[in-house]
């Protein structure tokens, strides 16, 4: 086994008797990119020709991956609506790429010739592309980017206006009652899911339609981490699962990082005294009120440790960048914060000075978290995040929920008890053993390694 980078992993290649080629393509989001990207270089490592199709809209930087061939096709994204909610959004792209997507794949199948394409694998939530690759007799394995757990909660949610959960407010005496439906969700979590249930509810049924009719399931996690859900998914999807997360640990993001990062905070970092610094990141397309951002810096303020603060330009929808911060706000803190467009994530998670990592909790910042074995606070916004936020603090116990959203007071009491308390103490212990579970999954015989070794043979079957 080599070791590349950071602390990453690469398995050494296997002396696969053919060299045959993979088509992937992905969601064109930096959450699903950057698995999917990272997914392509393990399997080129194990001795796969790699071709990758993605729509022009967040087109991947190819001169970062010269060992893969690319191929663009469009995707009419800009005709949509800025504000429409996930489900509209990843229903239309099902529906816009259909046509580019067949004509690409098809002229790729001729191009490379009968018998040289082992598989297609594409993002779950391109449910569309189960019928092209059926009506060109090709398989289709899925990557779904989310946890286990985010499926299992989508199987079991009524997404619909109907049920009568999505409508409801504060006021609603039920809203801090549980979902008979998936009892580890809190009705006021799952109103934060979708603003549409009904597009939520239609994507969510066609992607699971889609996944079951698929050849396979390939997650971004690892066994000893959803062991139970993976139980559940094995028994409801008559398909095989392969759990050979955390795909980063292969092969770090930054390479697919959309956005440039901005590097110059690891020597601030450096600065700064052992596990003192508080993260903070909402990720690549969560948005935040303005007056939930002056309630974020207002407590970062109160609490008075160092933070590392990425606020990303249009975070605050109608912003540029920092217009609305509190007055004064950047002098008063000083050295003591920096606020960055967007950062080396995994390495700053990596630093010795990180202490812990207030997150919406995306799948993709989760899983690098528990990596580095950094205690979260979360603030979940919206599709899977709840759902992530709910196992991290009720289930696996390695954070802390923002239970009452942005409130500076709220901010001030969960970040002490995450950096200050005895309880910040439990919660770092117990990521600290599932950090050293991760990395006992990757090795040889671990039950990630195991998994990879598992679809290499899988894919060669086909
Ligand atoms: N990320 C990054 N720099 C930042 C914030 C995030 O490189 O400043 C990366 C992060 O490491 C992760 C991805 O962007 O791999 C975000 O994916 P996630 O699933 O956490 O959230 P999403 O952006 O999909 O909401």
């Amino acid at each position: 086994m080599e070791t590349h980078g950071r602390d990453t992993i690469l398995i050494s290649t296997q002396s696969t008797a053919t060299r045959r080629r993979i088509i992937l393509f992905p969601l064109p989001f930096q959450g699903h990119i950057n698995p999917m990207l990272q997914l392509a270089n393990i399997l080129h490592n194990q001795g796969f020709d790699i071709t990758i199709i993605h729509t022009e809209y967040n087109s991947p930087i190819h001169s970062n991956h010269p060992h893969f061939t690319f191929k663009s096709i469009s995707d009419r994204f800009f005709e949509l609506e800025t504000k429409a909610d996930a489900g509209v959004i990843l229903q239309y792209l099902n529906r816009s790429c259909e046509d580019p997507f067949r004509d690409c794949l098809t002229g790729l199948l001729v191009e490379y010739g009968e018998g040289s394409v082992s598989c297609l694998i594409t993002d779950a939530g391109f449910h569309f592309t189960q019928a092209v690759a059926d009506s060109v007799k090709l398989p289709r394995m899925v990557l779904r980017t989310s946890s286990l757990g985010c499926v299992l909660a989508y199987v079991a949610l009524p997404f619909s206006s109907e049920s009568g959960y999505f409508n409801l407010t504060k006021e609603d005496s039920n809203y801090e009652t549980s979902v008979p439906e998936f009892p580890l969700m809190k009705v006021k979590d799952i109103v934060k899911m979708t603003n549409n249930p009904e597009s939520m509810g239609e994507f969510v049924s066609d992607m699971l339609h889609q996944m079951k009719a698929s050849s396979g399931i390939i997650w971004n996690t690892f066994q000893e981490l959803e062991e139970p859900a993976l139980e559940t998914i094995s028994h409801d999807f008559s398909i095989p699962s392969f759990t050979l997360g955390p795909f980063h640990k292969y092969f770090p993001a930054s390479s697919s990082s959309l956005i440039e990062q901005d590097r110059s905070v690891l020597s601030w970092l450096d600065n700064q005294a052992p596990k003192s610094v508080i993260y903070i990141s909402f990720g690549s397309v969560a948005l935040i009120t303005e007056s939930e951002f002056q309630e974020v810096a207002h407590g970062l303020a109160n609490i008075g440790l160092p933070f590392l603060w990425v606020v990303r330009p249009g975070i605050v929808p109608g912003s540029q960048w920092l217009e609305a911060l509190p007055e004064k706000f950047l002098e008063s803190v000083g050295d003591g914060g920096r606020i960055v467009k967007w950062a080396p994530q995994q390495d700053v998670l990596a630093h010795p000075a990180t202490g812990c990592f207030w997150t919406h909790c995306g799948w993709n910042s989760t899983l690098e978290s528990i990596c580095e074995g950094v205690p979260m606070v979360c603030s979940p916004c919206f599709v899977d995040q709840p759902v992530n936020a709910r196992y991290v603090s009720d289930v696996w116990k390695i954070g802390v929920l923002l239970e009452d959203g942005f409130d500076r007071v709220g901010i001030e009491r969960a970040i002490k008890r995450v950096m200050v308390e005895k309880e910040g103490e439990e919660i770092r212990e117990r990521i600290t053993s599932l950090k050293e579970k991760v990395n006992l999954s990757l090795e040889e015989g671990g039950s990630s390694h195991q998994s990879l070794k598992g679809l290499v043979d899988y894919i060669l079957s086909f």
